[in-house]
Formats: structure tokens, C-alpha cells, sequence
């Protein structure tokens, strides 16, 4: 598919389309031809339908039935290593290739000829008369200056009428244009300079950027404290790529939270880059998928999905936070970016970074193995010092069980806050309490619909289910035995720890950040913000504040229950408690104070919490990789997961039986079948769900088997069958 193939007028042509078809159909070429990659319109049935011109038709039909190709769409062609990406892709992932199309074309309006519509920006012209919906426009505007807005979207994304904003044209405060529908995006100036970077940073920088200008494939670890500076190392990259003429991609795991490091592409780069992520309204969706094929986007920064961009010429994808698992796409088509992006990189001779504090073992494990390189930041940037980390033994606080935070951790807590600094109280779990019991009878409170128990969200006043998100009222009685008023919450979540820290700390300045908290990316943002400026003296926070923010004036990092992570069966869950221990931890000290973190625990001597306190990383690493290899799992042998659901139970447990007992393509390659066996969360959305996990040898041919394997049971209607390759979660 290399060479450049030119279809004339009436030759038969293979389209795949975005439509559940086993294979691409044949269609005539149009009026003028048409070339291999072209994105066409296709006429199937009644309908026209989306599609992409994959390569010479089959034939073996009477030719005079062929129907043509209706329309050629107005947008670049797919490039040659774009469809052997989709296609590498689809058979890694056992995704078919129509279903591939779908999540490279999840963009409106891409059959819509092109055409100018009115948008909406921020004028400068007095506001006539302020009123709250007015202001709230104006704030909206200029919190997104890159961003063109139709009125619709507009409207909606303030949450006002349209006529607030058409009211607001006359006076000039809000600019009406009219504009082509897709514009290109400001140039990004590659030549501008960074910062005068320290001596590893520009070790770092050289080899990366050295990378880059190679114009070959390679992956390189960029490992580093938090705050050491990967980010600022990273940028030189993509200006290196920038000044070769080629596309750069930037993927961070929190996508809602990225204007600060937008702001910093600016400062580098003398404007925006392209975004894209699920808070990105539909108009600009279209004009980034657009002007990434046509090369009227340098840089994007995104969610996973950014990785099937129809880009022109990538250069270079950078994976920020490499271990985070939400690079898992856990619906839809299973795939994980971080590698993927490899896979893609391979394909168009790009570089892959990928930076982290706190690496995953499967990279960790490819640097050992020599296919990645490794640069490393030794120290954070500037006068800031890794915390000094504590473990208190609980064992030894005898709290009650309605209480959380130890003594010990008050007293540290109280020394902060005399002396005007931030202390950070962690728990990784949203909600009040996560098991509401009564105490006459012992009932639970269950979701009706899944097998979980639901958590009580005091600040919603319901109880949710964290599977399906179905909430209801808190009830006064029992639902089991009628009991009145015996209800009561057990174990804490981030909503009543914050209950407890009022209580502790009645004179200090309290903020707690969880993602549910917030009915808007934006309000996040703003408390992000004010705590960064030192306007909270106790910050109480979920997973969320792990991630990259910068609170200067922090000295204190409070984890309230360190073994909670360690209690899954999840063969990770060593790894991650690691990891997340380490990355709040890190939040602590940044600027010059050095910081402390401590961490309530009922098994200080457990070895992961061993680890941790250490500070002994490679030491961890080592260990834990030789766990995993003596039990023949990831990252030293190869899983599946393969998960059955459906609304009957006997049904499922049947296809499930049957998969079982007809192995033979699996074990032709030496591979294990292990269940079936009900999911840990059984039951989700009314559905019922099996699991089998399959194991092989690192280097067994396991796609293949799989799908022998699935092709060979008849499935009930009913039944949906999911494999998983290369699992992340096992719920
Ligand atoms: P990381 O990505 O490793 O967390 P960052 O690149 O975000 O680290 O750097 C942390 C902070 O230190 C940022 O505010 C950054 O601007 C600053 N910084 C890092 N390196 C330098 C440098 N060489 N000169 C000036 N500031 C720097
Ligand atoms: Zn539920």
C-alpha cells in the first residue's frame, strides 16, 4: 500500500466502511478517479454511509451490479501508515476493521461540504449592562481564547440562552464572524527559546532532541521526580520536531485539567496547540481532525483517542505519566495508548518519550530489556528535596472506628498550620462512607442492578453506585428488617474525613478536591488555583490531586490509609500502590521548604510500604519483576481477558462452559485457560458477567489462537463476548 495507486473512472475499487460488514465492499471509482486513502461517501442499501478507499476491488461478481462511489469528501486522505496502523491495531485488539474506522473518523460533520458559519469570541466592546449570564459569557471567552464557538455551543457551554449572547453583539463585547468552518491553528514559533536548563535536563534534552532529528523510530523512558523538569525537557523535543516540518502529539492522562500546561506551550511556543479530549465542543472536534490531516496543526495535546488523528507527518508522541491506567480504553475498542503509540511511532519513523516519576513495570521491564532507551532527571529542579517519609503504626493510635487521623498526624497537622504552610490529608475514595449497614440486622445497601454496595455522598445527600452511577435516597429505615433510624455509615471516604478535619481543625482554612465535587472542569480549576496560591491551610483530596498540580506552599502530605490498595487481587496492585503512594507523596516540598509525608498503616511492615519509606525504587522494581516472572504474568508472559455477559444468567454460565471445554486452538500454543468464574463485580447494569483469563508464553502467537478459539463456540444472542488483550482491570 506504499506506492501512490490512482483509480480511473469505473475501475473497482475496496471501501471499508464505519458499518458492521465482515469486509470492505466493492464500488466503482467516480468521475475523476479516486486514489487509495480517499474518504468517501458510499451508497449501501437506502443509505450513503462513510468510508475510506482501501485498495483494488475483488471482483467475482456480475460487474454491471456494482454501484459507484457517491462523493469523494472534501479532507485529506488517510496516509499509508495511518491504514497499517488501524489494521495492526484491529488485529492486536481482535477489533474489526469497520469498528477501527469509527474510532479514526469520531469527528461530526466530515461529510458536510465545507461552508462559513457565524462564530463567537470575545469582543472589545463594553458590556452595556452587566448581569450575571452576561458575565458568566465573558468569563467563558476569555478562559478559552483559542476556541471558536458556535452560538449553540456556546450557549450551552455557559449555560445560558442564545439570545444573552446575540444581546451581547450590538455593544461589541462578544464578536460575531463569520468564519470557514475549519481554520488552521496559530503557528507554533519551534525556534523560540526555552529555559536555560540544568546540566541532566540538557543531557536529557540533547538525546531527545537528537532522537527526533534521526527521523527513525525509537522509545525512551524520561524518568524523573515529579518537578524535575521532564515536562520542560519534553517541550525541547517537540521544538525539535516542530523545526524538522513534522506533527508533534502531547497525551496526559487529566485531560480537563490541562490549561496550565497549555499555558506553558504558549510561553514556549508563542500559541496554543491543538486540543483534543471529550470537553472539546463538536465544531472544533472537526477542525482538529482536519486540520491534522492537512497539516494545519503542528502540535496536539489529548485524551488516548488523539492517537488516531489522521496525522500528515508525526514526528513525535509523548506519553506523559506513562504508568497512569486510564491510557487503558476499558469500552469499546480495548486498547492501550501508551503502546499503541509505540506501535504507531514504528510506523512513521517517529520518537516516543515516555516520561513518568514512577514508570510501570512493562516499560520498566523493555528498558532492561534494551528495546527502550532511559534518560534520567536525578533531582527535582531548583532547591526542592524529595519529602522525608514516615510510616504511623495504627496499631498502636486506638482510634475509634468513626475516626481516622491519628494523633500523631493531628499534632504534624497543627504544626503546619501555625506556621502559615499546607498540609494535604489523602484518601482514594469519593463518597461519605463507602458501606452503609444497619446495625440491627447487618443489611448492606446493594445497587439494584450491579453487584456492589453503594457509597453514601453526603454532598449529593444520596447513595451511588460507583459501577453504574444509579443513585437513591438515603432511606430512613432499613430496607431488610424495617428497622427505624439504624442505619449507620462504615469506613471513611474523602466527604467525611473532611467531616472529621472540621471538627480537628475548627480555625483552619479547609478545601477538599474530589472529582464528583465539581459540576464543572472549570470550578475544579479555580479551587486548583486558589489552593496553589496559598488560600487553604488543610487540602483533602482524592486520586486526583496526585496528579501533576503545583502547590508551592505544601510541607505536609497525610495518607490516611496507605493498605488500601494493597488488599485487590489485582496482580498490579503492589505496583500501584507504589506508584500512587509515591506520587502523593511527591506533592510535598515543592518549592524551597522540604516536606514531609506520612502514611497511616496497620502493616508497616508489609514489603510494599517497606519500598515506599525507602525510597528504594529499584530495589522494589526488582523484586516485584521477579515475582511476576516466577508466576509467568505481564510483563514476562501474555493474558487475556475474556469477559460474557448478558440479562440470564444460565445463558452466560452455558457460553462460558462451552468456551471452556473447546480449547484446542489455545492450547496448540501452549496456552492456560483459568475459570470460568463469576466476575468480581458479578453483576453490572442488570447484566451478568463470567470471566475466563487466558495465559501464554510471552512470545505465543495469541491473537490468533483467541479468535480460532471464539470462532469455534456459538454464542446465544444474548451473550456478548469480550476479549481483552493485555488486561488492566479484572472486575
Ligand atoms: P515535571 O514535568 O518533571 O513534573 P516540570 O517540567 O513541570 O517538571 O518542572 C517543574 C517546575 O520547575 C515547573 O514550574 C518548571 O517551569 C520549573 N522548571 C523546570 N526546569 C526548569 C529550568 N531549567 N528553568 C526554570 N524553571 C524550570
Ligand atoms: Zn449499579
Amino acid at each position: 500500500m506504499t506506492q501512490d495507486h490512482h483509480f480511473t473512472k469505473g475501475t473497482l475499487v475496496a471501501v471499508l466502511t464505519t458499518e458492521p460488514l465482515d469486509r470492505p465492499l466493492d464500488y466503482k471509482a467516480p468521475e475523476g478517479g479516486c486514489q487509495i486513502g480517499d474518504f468517501v461517501q458510499v451508497p449501501l442499501g437506502p443509505r450513503k454511509v462513510l468510508g475510506c478507499v482501501w485498495g483494488k476491488g475483488r471482483g467475482g461478481f456480475d460487474l454491471s451490479k456494482a454501484r459507484a462511489i457517491s462523493n469523494i469528501l472534501d479532507v485529506a486522505p488517510m496516509t499509508p501508515d495511518m491504514m497499517s496502523f488501524l489494521a495492526r491495531v484491529g488485529a492486536y485488539t481482535l477489533t474489526p476493521m469497520p469498528a477501527m474506522l469509527r474510532l479514526a473518523t469520531r469527528a461530526p460533520g466530515l461529510v458536510d461540504p465545507p461552508s462559513m458559519r457565524k462564530v463567537y469570541t470575545l469582543g472589545t466592546g463594553e458590556m452595556p449592562r452587566e448581569t450575571d449570564a452576561r458575565r458568566r459569557v465573558i468569563a467563558a471567552l476569555k478562559d478559552t481564547p483559542n476556541l471558536a464557538f458556535t452560538l449553540k455551543e456556546l450557549a450551552e457551554h455557559v449555560g445560558v440562552g442564545t439570545a444573552v449572547i446575540k444581546g451581547m453583539v450590538p455593544s461589541g463585547a462578544v464578536l460575531e464572524q463569520d468564519s470557514p468552518r475549519d481554520l488552521e491553528f496559530p503557528h507554533l514559533d519551534p525556534h523560540a527559546s526555552g529555559k536555560t536548563l540544568s546540566d541532566d535536563q540538557a543531557a536529557a534534552s540533547t538525546a531527545l532532541r537528537a532522537a527526533v532529528a534521526s527521523e527513525t523510530y525509537s522509545t525512551t523512558l524520561l524518568k524523573g521526580v515529579t518537578g524535575s523538569g521532564k515536562t520542560e525537557v519534553y517541550l525541547e523535543a517537540v521544538a525539535e520536531c516542530l523545526a524538522k516540518g513534522r506533527q508533534a502529539l502531547v497525551l496526559l492522562p487529566e485531560i480537563a485539567l490541562t490549561s496550565e500546561f497549555l499555558d506553558r506551550v504558549e510561553e514556549r511556543f508563542g500559541a496554543k496547540p491543538a486540543e483534543w479530549h471529550s470537553g472539546v465542543t463538536m465544531t472544533e472536534r472537526r477542525r482538529v481532525w482536519k486540520m491534522v490531516g492537512s497539516g494545519g496543526a503542528q502540535m496536539v495535546i489529548g485524551a488516548r483517542s488523539a492517537l488516531f488523528l489522521p496525522y500528515r507527518n508525526l514526528g513525535l508522541i509523548v506519553v506523559d505519566e506513562e504508568h497512569d491506567t486510564s491510557y487503558k480504553q476499558e469500552e469499546g475498542v480495548l486498547y492501550n495508548a501508551r503502546d499503541m503509540s509505540v506501535l504507531r511511532a514504528s510506523l512513521c519513523s517517529a520518537t516516543v518519550v515516555l516520561a513518568s516519576a514512577t514508570p510501570s513495570l512493562e516499560t520498566w521491564a523493555n528498558v532492561e530489556a534494551g528495546k527502550y532507551k532511559r534518560l534520567d532527571l536525578q533531582s527535582r529542579y531548583g532547591p526542592a528535596v524529595m519529602p522525608e517519609m514516615k510510616a504511623l503504626d495504627m496499631r498502636t493510635e486506638k482510634l475509634p472506628a468513626t475516626r481516622f487521623i491519628s494523633d500523631q498526624l493531628v499534632a504534624a497537622v497543627n504544626e503546619r498550620v501555625e506556621r502559615g504552610e499546607q498540609s494535604l490529608l489523602f484518601i482514594n475514595r469519593r463518597g461519605y462512607a463507602p458501606v452503609t449497614i444497619c446495625r440491627a440486622c447487618g443489611f448492606q445497601i446493594a445497587c439494584d442492578h450491579c453487584d456492589a454496595r453503594m457509597v453514601e455522598h453526603r454532598f449529593l445527600k444520596r447513595l451511588m453506585c460507583h459501577q453504574c452511577g444509579e443513585t437513591k435516597e438515603m432511606p430512613t429505615t432499613c430496607p431488610s428488617c424495617k428497622a427505624e433510624g439504624r442505619l449507620a455509615p462504615v469506613g471513611p471516604g474523602v466527604e467525611r474525613l473532611a467531616e472529621e478535619v472540621i471538627e480537628k481543625f475548627p480555625d483552619a482554612k479547609v478545601a477538599v478536591l474530589s472529582s464528583d465535587l465539581f459540576g464543572s472542569a472549570r470550578a475544579l480549576k479555580e479551587q486548583i488555583k486558589l489552593i496553589a496560591n496559598g488560600d487553604t491551610d488543610i487540602v483533602i483530596g482524592t486520586q486526583l490531586v496526585a496528579k501533576g498540580h503545583n502547590f508551592p506552599n505544601l510541607t505536609l502530605v497525610g495518607v490516611i490509609d496507605a493498605d488500601l490498595g494493597l488488599q485487590g487481587s489485582d496482580l498490579r496492585a503492589a505496583e500501584r500502590t507504589f506508584q500512587l503512594m509515591r506520587q502523593v507523596a511527591g506533592r510535598a516540598g515543592r518549592a524551597e521548604k522540604r516536606g514531609t509525608a506520612l502514611m497511616q498503616t496497620y502493616q508497616p511492615e508489609h514489603p510494599v510500604i517497606r519500598a515506599i519509606l525507602a525510597g528504594d525504587e529499584e530495589g522494589f522494581w526488582k523484586t516485584e519483576a521477579e515475582e511476576r516472572k516466577m508466576a509467568g504474568v505481564p510483563p514476562y508472559g501474555r493474558m487475556a481477558g475474556i469477559i460474557l455477559s448478558g440479562p440470564d444468567l444460565g445463558d452466560v454460565t452455558r457460553a462460558a462452559g462451552d468456551l471452556a471445554r473447546n480449547t484446542m486452538p489455545l492450547q496448540k500454543i501452549g496456552a492456560m485457560v483459568f475459570g470460568p468464574a463469576p466476575a468480581p463485580i458479578a453483576r453490572v447494569r442488570g447484566k451478568h458477567r463470567v470471566r475466563l483469563l487466558v495465559k501464554a508464553e510471552k512470545n505465543a502467537p495469541l491473537q490468533n489462537a483467541l479468535s480460532r478459539w471464539a470462532a469455534g463456540v456459538r454464542l446465544p444472542k444474548n451473550v456478548r463476548l469480550q476479549i481483552d488483550i493485555d488486561p488492566q482491570s479484572f472486575w
